[in-house]
């Protein structure tokens, strides 16, 4: 089995604080950790990885800082750690980044062999977009199966998965054949603390550098140059009124919804 997850550094959302003069987000000093919903993918692709034999390979695109959330997924158990990095990455929108990430992903699989299952976070705490891995699967023409909270089955003789995903609606049960890839939800699994030799083969693994050098890319579908999406206008929403606290016996109450209700239907 060889499993690719893709990994985000995103800046920890709960210290990140907003200037409401100029409306942007206040990043500086604000650490960088691992987005979340990976932490849940790469202890999946683990988890099967010590089921079925084979390996987990992790990829991120961004600056070289972004090597210390790569060594966090090998810590967890991950055997190859890539890092996508160049210049003519920067300012790309979803479009341009899932373009990158699917060529990076072509690079390791020429380095690597083939990948059975694809994994990503369901989205990003920071861009919040989830289109990257839609995006990614997409180009690849495989089946995607989005907020992923169980992995009933994986059948590498037959090449197919049997996985539960959150819908609007409750749960869905599906078969898709593999390859296939998956955006996770947290709820997918409990994470494990790693055993002291997995943590010692991480701080002695080397981080594979990937570049524009070294993997196939159209500089066209590249950078912020390159990126249709435009930001118009980033702004505060206003802040939800708290409600009104009724008091009274529960006739009064009554009386008093009722007539709050009859004022919206007039
Ligand atoms: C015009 C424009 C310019 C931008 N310029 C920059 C910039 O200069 N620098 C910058 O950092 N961001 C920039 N961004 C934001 C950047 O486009 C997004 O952060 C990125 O495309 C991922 O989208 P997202 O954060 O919504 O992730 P989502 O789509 O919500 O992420 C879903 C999942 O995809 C995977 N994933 C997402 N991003 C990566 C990644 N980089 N590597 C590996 N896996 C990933 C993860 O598994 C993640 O959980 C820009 C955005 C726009 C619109």
């Amino acid at each position: 089995m060889h499993a690719l997850v893709f990994i985000k550094q995103v800046p920890d959302a709960s210290q990140v604080r907003v200037n409401y003069e100029t409306g942007t987000l206040i990043r500086e000093g604000v650490p960088a950790i691992l987005n979340p919903f990976e932490a849940h993918a790469v202890e999946e692709a683990v988890k099967l990885r010590e089921k079925f034999g084979g390996k987990v390979s992790v990829i991120t695109m961004g600056p070289p800082q972004a090597t210390q959330a790569l060594k966090e997924c090998l810590a967890m158990g991950a055997d190859k750690a890539f890092l996508l990095s160049d210049r003519a990455f920067a300012g790309s929108d979803t479009l341009a980044t899932s373009y990158a990430l699917y060529e990076g992903a072509r690079k390791i699989i020429e380095l690597e062999g083939e990948v059975d299952l694809y994994f990503a976070g369901k989205q990003a705490i920071d861009g919040d977009t989830a289109q990257t891995g839609p995006g990614i699967a997409t180009r690849f023409d495989i089946p995607l199966v989005t907020y992923l909270t169980k992995m009933d089955e994986v059948n590498f003789e037959k090449k197919y998965a049997v996985a539960t995903r959150l819908t609007e609606l409750g749960h869905e049960t599906v078969q898709v054949p593999i390859p296939a890839f998956f955006t996770v939800e947290e709820s997918l699994n409990e994470l494990s603390h790693a055993p002291l030799p997995w943590l010692i083969k991480a701080a002695q693994t080397e981080i594979i550098m990937l570049s524009s050098e070294n993997v196939e890319l159209d500089r066209n579908q590249c950078g912020l140059k390159h990126s249709p999406t435009m930001v118009k206008k980033a702004f505060t929403p206003e802040k939800r009124q708290r409600g009104e606290t009724l008091t009274g016996s529960l006739d009064e109450l009554i009386k008093e919804t009722a007539g709050h209700l009859a004022s919206f239907v007039k």
